[in-house]
């Protein structure tokens, strides 16, 4: 099948390549010619695991190709996918600026019938907003067809989750239109449900602010267990093996960041808004999770007393581990209310430092290893639960280290090894371990 994808970010490359791999020709399209011409070069402008080996396996083939061009990309294409961004604005409402822009451009250049697909996240409604534009802009009508497809990949396992995705969910107007995308997806031989447009939009939202309320609920129930005296830990694996539960999404720590969750919750609660429903459990969801940073940094603050003059060494700057994806990262809050409460950052990410010197203030000094920002620091924080810090080796930290002290923000060591390390050790929903 010829296809085109529209925006060549963490979504739309990951899908043209995966769809090429499966045998289709793609062209992806972006609008930032520095993108395409680094990808056209092999340069990967994210960093996915093993996402660099299959764009370059399906460029070699000849069934993958890059360009700026979308009218070229339109035209070639049978079935063309908007997986363009969909920022949120002040108000929490979803900016569609760039899909109408996209549905602007196919309906324009569009020369035959083509399947218009949005694996772009948004609110309910906007497949039929994506008909209504590429019809206006049409010179004279063509038939076309609009499906909701959206996208649940996860950053750092994205290739994994497009190959094997739970579920496919494709949400048409006609029969013909939907099936074009069963053919496409069939080779995966994975579950799909095939529904109306609107549903489709509100199964992808619903999706994510379920998760987020998952990980605010757990979060919350942490607090409870620091007052108690519980651990959330086993609290949480005790929950998560029911299996109307699962443990899935169930870590207390410092909360949901990244690109999706925080703006999707958002925009949910901005839709039901608009229809007139007032969304109080995820207010409160958001709530929550927007505690969770000062709420580590508060810890941070009475236990180093005063802040002011410390030396701190944060480890983890990326949103979640395996990606370098620093959007709607814990780190910048953290890192912010640490250098407005005096203290100096060092900081160690294993990818995203690149991405992080844009976005974090100034000030932070980056360092080369984890042992390099501990370097005779007053404490340690961790924040992104990167593997290389679960194995990290705790004799040589504690050797570097001025004050043996480790806030850790993601609970991924044991308190009991910490205890015999002789570490002052702080995680989250259990009792801090305090050295006699
Ligand atoms: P991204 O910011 O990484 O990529 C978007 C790309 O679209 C950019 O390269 C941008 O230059 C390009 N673009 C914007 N306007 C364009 C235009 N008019 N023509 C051509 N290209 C254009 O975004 P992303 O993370 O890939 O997310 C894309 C969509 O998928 C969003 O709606 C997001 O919510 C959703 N989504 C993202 C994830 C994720 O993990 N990142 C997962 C599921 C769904």
């Amino acid at each position: 099948m010829n296809i085109c994808v529209v925006g060549t970010g963490y979504v739309g490359l990951v899908t043209g390549a995966v769809f090429a791999d499966l045998g289709n020709d793609v062209v992806c399209v972006d609008k930032v010619r520095t993108k395409i011409d680094s990808l056209k070069a092999g340069r990967m402008p994210i960093y996915e695991p093993g996402l660099e080996e299959m764009v370059a396996r399906n460029v070699d083939d000849g069934r993958l190709t890059f360009t700026t061009d979308l009218p070229a990309g339109v035209r070639q294409s049978e079935v063309i996918f908007i997986a363009v961004g969909t920022p949120p604005r002040e108000t929490g409402e979803t900016d569609l600026s760039h899909v109408e822009a996209v549905a602007a451009e196919i309906g324009r250049t569009m020369d035959r019938y083509k399947v218009v697909v949005n694996k772009s996240t948004v609110p309910v409604g906007t497949g039929e907003l994506v008909r209504e534009v590429v019809a206006r802009h049409q010179p004279t009508p063509i038939e076309f067809d609009v499906v909701s497809n959206p996208e649940f990949l996860r950053e750092g396992s994205a290739i994994e989750d497009t190959l094997r995705p739970d579920r496919i969910v494709i949400g048409a107007l006609s029969q013909p239109a939907a099936m074009r995308l069963v053919e496409l997806y069939a080779p995966l031989e994975r579950p799909m449900i095939i529904t109306d447009l609107p549903s489709a939009e509100v199964i992808k939202y619903a999706s994510n602010a379920f998760l987020a309320a998952k990980i605010s609920f757990i979060n919350a129930i942490a607090n409870v267990c620091e007052a108690a005296g519980a651990d959330v830990t086993q609290v949480m694996k005790g929950m998560g093996l029911d299996d109307r539960i699962g443990a899935a999404f169930l870590q207390a720590g410092l909360g949901y960041g990244g690109s999706c969750f925080p703006k999707d919750v958002d925009s949910l609660i901005h839709t039901a808004g608009r229809l007139g429903y007032d969304f109080r459990l995820l207010k409160s969801v958001v709530d929550i999770n927007r505690e969770r940073a000062p709420r580590l940094v508060e810890t941070i603050r009475k236990v180093l007393s005063p802040l002011d003059g410390k030396t701190v060494a944060v480890l983890g700057l990326a949103f979640k581990p395996n990606t370098d994806d620093m959007r709607e990262a814990k780190s910048v809050e953290v890192i912010e209310q640490l250098q407005a409460a005096g203290a100096t950052v060092r900081a160690y990410d294993p990818v995203a430092t690149d991405n992080a010197r844009a976005l974090l203030p100034a000030g932070v000094t980056y360092s080369a290893s984890p042992y390099e920002a501990a370097q005779d620091a007053d404490a340690v924080v961790l924040v992104t639960e990167w593997n290389e810090f679960k194995f990290i080796n705790l004799e040589r930290l504690r050797r570097v280290l001025r004050r043996r002290v480790i806030f850790d923000g993601r609970n991924i060591w044991e308190p009991e090894r910490m205890r015999r390390l002789g570490f002052e050790y702080y995680s989250i929903g259990r009792k801090p371990v305090i050295p006699a």
